[in-house]
């Protein structure tokens, strides 16, 4: 009697022992970049096949390369009572996802136990993904996959769905020419006789280089670019400049390149020696959210 009350207590003390001992904090989930520092998927519990992972892999990689957008995605198995939003946002921010300068980082998040899923965006995507559509790609694209027990599959499609509104032409533009990290509040004269002055040297760049008309020779043209290759980190890119000269009317094109894409100098010191997480995480680009983006129950 003694002996079966004992071991009864032991059953207990093991199954509460290793039902903690599962759940993750957003400090103990395995960082992917610490072996990997080309990771976009922490899959350590094998919810992911190794072609699910290889092909979600595939999608981010291709999506950092051209837009310079950190896309991770994460699936655990169990996070115990935590609130999945919290420890959504507070891993983003441990780990730094996204440039620290755009702050273009996304978080896909899954945990099996809670059926929670949920995308969470870095404070410079909030254009491009604002919490409605992250919401509407959770209920519409994801959750009905993920209800089916294709777990990979889901986060798979929400990936591909991600992708490819953040590969848009508009969102090009935007990711690549539009963004600039919002100015600070104070001293708004300040800002706008910087803003005028700036204004000023462009204008007067823009005149010194601007193209003569091959037709009348006289300075003076409306110009359209058209992008025909994205520059990437790697290669440059090609356009088009279609003039118009606003004197004669005369139309003519001028090819041009454009640069490589740069990474700002504070991520570029940290490129290659990837450390797994000191206390700012220091992983990805030193990137944060404050908690845009949206979740459900699936
Ligand atoms: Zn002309």
């Amino acid at each position: 009697m003694i002996m079966r009350r004992y071991l009864l207590i032991a059953l207990l003390l093991t199954v509460t022992l290793g039902l903690t001992a599962t759940a993750y904090r957003p400090s103990t989930v395995p960082n992917p970049r610490a072996t990997d520092g080309k990771a976009f998927v922490a899959n350590p519990d094998n919810i992911l096949s190794d072609e699910e992972q290889k092909a979600i892999q595939s999608i981010a990689e291709q999506l950092h390369e051209i837009t310079g957008v950190e896309m991770v995605t994460v699936a655990l198995d169990d996070i115990g009572d935590a609130n999945a939003f919290d420890f959504s946002v507070d891993l983003f921010n441990h780990w730094g996802i996204g440039d620290r300068e755009t702050n273009t980082g996304v978080l896909i998040f899954f945990t099996m136990q809670q059926h929670d899923i949920r995308i969470t965006t870095g404070n410079g995507l909030e254009g491009l993904l604002p919490d409605a559509v992250c919401y509407d790609i959770i209920c519409d694209e994801i959750i009905p996959v993920l209800r089916q027990g294709q777990y990979g599959e889901g986060l798979l499609v929400g990936n591909q769905v991600i992708c490819k509104r953040l590969t848009t032409q508009h969102a090009l533009e935007e990711l690549m020419f539009g963004y600039r990290p919002k100015e600070p509040k104070e001293q708004p004269w300040k800002g706008l006789s910087l803003f005028a002055l700036f204004v000023a040297m462009i204008a007067g760049l823009a005149y010194w280089a601007a193209p003569r008309c091959p037709q009348c020779k006289k300075k003076g043209a409306r110009t359209k670019d058209e992008i025909l290759v994205y520059a990437t980190y790697t290669a440059t890119g090609r356009g088009i400049h279609h003039h118009t000269c606003r004197s004669c009317g005369h139309q003519w094109d001028e090819p041009y390149t454009i640069a490589k894409r740069t990474r700002s100098t504070s991520s570029s010191g940290r490129g290659g020696g990837y450390s797994s997480g000191g206390s700012s995480g220091g992983s990805f680009g030193g990137g944060s959210t404050s908690g845009g983006g949206a979740g459900g129950k699936w």
